[in-house]
């Protein structure tokens, strides 16, 4: 297939780009400017890939002309988004990218690519996730309850996000329903994304949010916040399900939890003391270790999807050495 992987600088979108060329897929991916292209070919050199410009997602039009190519698109991945804390204006900085982000792109396709057939979305965890009044179980059938009032008006920049990730894939359902394009939509909804680093990163302060949250275990950083949800995927494993995604006609539809399960910041912690001892001196001793009084089902994206997922100690050993060669 050819396939448009929105945001092919990102730490995920690098992983998915690398499994749709173990696929045997072409890829042209959207980059922010020829800078960040020209690096993200040097890592892919000699494969079947290339980049158009999509300066920013949250402009009227955006995606316009990438949709466009010859010989067309079979299928879009978007994964463009931000994911970031540093908020000084919530619709600004993440309510408008995600969401404007998201139709604009599925608008390019219903008017500019009819030969799209397949779109997968990175919603996440995030549109799942209702921290003060959990289900008790979480699944694809369940839905943040944030109002866009209070995404508007909360300074909590967490909430903010997943407010963002809520009303980004509401909004692409909506699209689906009203305007029943000729594509069908997927979307996945991963919870934190551990693993290696295959994007470029100039420096570990420019490290990707999900990633920083280990990065900081490692050095004993105290948290400024409570404990990361403890809920997790391997970013390989993740890219393998974008791919499947595309690649399997049940998937479409569909809305998948894709996830291999929880560790607590303490089984974080053990892992890394047990695999590097010359880290273990520099971890805190009030590592957060309960579990939260909820359940989660994979099962969906197990049977529809084939999903296997790698462990914890898998994705948490591959990270820290993955820091580590990047300088931790
Ligand atoms: P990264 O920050 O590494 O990647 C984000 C990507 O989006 C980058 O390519 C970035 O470009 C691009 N981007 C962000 N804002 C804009 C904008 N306004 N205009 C153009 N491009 C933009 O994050 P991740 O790889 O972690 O996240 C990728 C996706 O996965 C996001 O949709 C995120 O919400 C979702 N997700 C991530 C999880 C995680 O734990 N990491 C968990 C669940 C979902 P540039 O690099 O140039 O800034």
């Amino acid at each position: 297939m050819k396939v448009l992987l929105t945001g092919g600088t990102g730490f995920i979108a690098t992983h998915v780009l690398h499994e749709l060329l173990e696929h045997g897929h072409k890829v042209v991916t959207t980059v922010r400017s020829d800078e960040k292209g020209r690096i993200l070919l040097d890592l892919f050199k000699g494969k079947p890939v290339s980049y158009s410009i999509v300066g920013d997602i949250a402009l009227e039009g955006a995606f316009d002309e990438a949709v466009k190519s010859d010989p067309p698109f079979d299928a879009v991945i978007h994964t463009a988004s931000p994911f970031h804390y540093n908020v000084k204006d919530n619709k600004k900085d993440l309510l408008d990218p995600a969401v404007m982000g998201t139709t604009g792109i599925l608008k390019a396709i219903k008017s500019s690519a009819p030969s799209v057939k397949r779109v997968v979305i990175t919603s996440s965890f995030a549109a799942m996730a209702n921290p003060q009044n959990p289900p008790k179980v979480y699944n694809e059938e369940i839905w943040n309850q944030m109002t866009m009032d209070e995404a508007l008006t909360t300074t909590n920049a967490q909430a903010v996000y997943r407010a963002s990730k809520t009303f980004a894939e509401k909004a692409a359902w909506e699209f689906v329903k009203t305007e029943k394009p000729t594509f069908s939509l997927t979307v996945l909804n991963p919870p934190m994304v551990y693993g290696p680093i295959r994007h470029h990163v100039a420096s570990l302060a420019e490290l990707n949010t999900s990633n920083k949250l280990i990065l900081d275990l490692m050095l004993g950083k105290p948290r400024d916040g409570p404990a990361p949800s403890p809920i997790y995927i391997d970013v390989r494993d993740l890219a393998l399900a974008h791919v499947l995604a595309i690649e399997n006609p049940e998937a479409a539809g569909q809305r998948f939890f894709v996830t291999a399960g929880m560790g607590t910041e303490k089984d974080m912690g053990d892992i890394i003391r047990k695999a590097f001892p010359d880290v273990a001196k520099n971890l805190r001793d009030d590592l957060a270790d309960s579990l939260p009084p909820y359940a989660i089902d994979n099962s969906k994206s197990i049977k529809v999807l084939g999903m296997k997922y790698r462990s914890l100690e898998e994705t948490i050993v591959d990270t820290v050495k993955s820091l580590r060669e990047l300088g931790a």
